[in-house]
């Protein structure tokens, strides 16, 4: 049909519902897409459930309820020594997702330039197409991931209106340094570039290392829109609940698109955050030794596979090398995994721009927030390959 003019041409299904599929196709174990196969806790469920049967069940405030803004305020001061108005500068979403969609379509213009840096979350680069802006991927400096920064320098112009960092990074689990961050500042002083800050694995750093928020950055902060996910900090990835923070006059144009897009979230589920946060703060703080000690073991269960495993510094992926294992491409390699043996993995090919796809990638993604059990179970295929 000739009016069948697509917006996105050149997007086809996310990796992460092809993979899912496949698993479930091939009754394999998915450690592919990135969800916990362990449930949220007992007390945050008994909260939803005393919510939903006390009459929390019509349309919450536009910008997200203030119980639940007053909560984040307090551990954004709390962790990151940030002072943050939960009225003019919290908005609560529909997951990071939709948060990261509104802050691109809010301030990126036609003609505009978007820095992301690849292998890159697959939702940044259409969001900026839509808006009518151009990507600019810069790829991230193998083996460790850092970004050259020289590369960022010369790529800033007069059109750059924003730069995309996800620290802890999916897929790599690279963290980014204070030194980073104080290169990202003097880099942006003086211009009108925003930043956009997906911090979705925010409690999940490991090694004795910090996460390094731009909330925690005074100069930066002022410029920043920064987001996050219950889904991930509260292993419940289908309830599809984030917030992004900014200062007022940035919050007051991501508000605009918030309000149409989804206007509001569900309701209930935001009452018993505002609970759980506020009675259980040791969740979020022990997170980042829960899932070390999931990485720790993941990785000595594979100690004697023939994948040789990069080191992740937070997130819960893990990249292991399958070179001494196949000469396929890594889709290729993924599926064959899938099929053949039982376990579903994410190629990394598909997180970079055409431009900066490497010679041969050999590194494929798998997520450790899983079981004991199922990462035992999971070990045992891989080692035998
Ligand atoms: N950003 C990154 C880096 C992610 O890994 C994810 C998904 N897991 C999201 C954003 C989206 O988060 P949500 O499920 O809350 O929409
Ligand atoms: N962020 C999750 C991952 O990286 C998946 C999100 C999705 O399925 N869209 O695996």
């Amino acid at each position: 049909m000739d009016t069948l003019h697509s917006k996105l041409p050149n997007v086809g299904t996310t990796i992460f519902t092809v993979m899912s599929q496949l698993a479930q196709t091939h009754n394999a174990l998915n450690l592919s897409q990135g969800f916990p196969d362990f449930p949220a806790p007992p007390e945050l469920l008994e909260r939803i459930n005393h919510h939903l049967h006390n009459g929390h069940n019509q349309y919450a405030p536009m910008a997200g309820i203030l119980e639940l803004r007053e909560q984040i305020a307090a551990k954004t001061l709390a962790t990151y020594q940030h002072k943050t108005d939960p009225d003019t500068e919290v908005t609560i979403t529909s997951g990071a997702t939709s948060a990261l969609f509104c802050a691109i379509e809010a301030f990126v213009h036609p003609g505009d330039e978007a820095i992301i840096f690849d292998p890159a979350y697959d939702s940044y680069d259409p969001a900026i197409r839509l808006a009518g802006g151009f990507p600019v991927h810069i790829p991230l400096v193998t083996p460790d991931f850092h970004i050259d920064w020289d590369q960022v320098a010369s790529v800033i112009n007069k059109n750059t209106r924003m730069i995309i960092i996800n620290s802890p990074h999916n897929p790599t689990g690279a963290v980014l340094s204070k030194e980073d961050i104080a290169t990202l500042a003097r880099l942006t002083r003086d211009t009108n570039i925003i930043l956009l800050s997906d911090e979705v694995y925010e409690h999940m750093v490991f090694d004795g290392q910090c996460h390094e928020s731009l909330l925690s950055h005074t100069e930066l902060a002022t410029r920043s829109l920064v987001i996050s996910s219950f889904g991930k900090t509260y292993h419940a990835t289908g309830w599809k609940i984030g917030y992004c923070i900014a200062p007022s006059a940035l919050m007051k144009e991501f508000r605009r698109i918030h309000q149409y897009v989804q206007f509001c979230v569900v309701t209930p589920i935001q009452y018993a955050l505002a609970d759980y946060l506020q009675s259980h703060p040791e969740h979020y703080q022990g997170l980042a030794e829960f899932y070390e000690e999931k990485r720790n073991n993941f990785n000595s269960l594979l100690s004697s596979s023939r994948l040789k495993l990069r080191p992740s510094s937070g997130t819960y992926f893990q990249l292991a090398d399958y070179s001494a294992i196949s000469n396929q491409p890594d889709i290729e390699f993924t599926r064959w995994l899938t099929i053949e043996k039982g376990i579903a993995a994410i190629p990394i090919s598909v997180f970079y721009a055409a431009e900066n796809q490497p010679d041969k990638q050999t590194l494929i993604r798998f997520c450790f927030a899983k079981s004991e059990q199922t990462l035992k179970q999971a070990a045992e295929i891989l080692c035998a390959i």
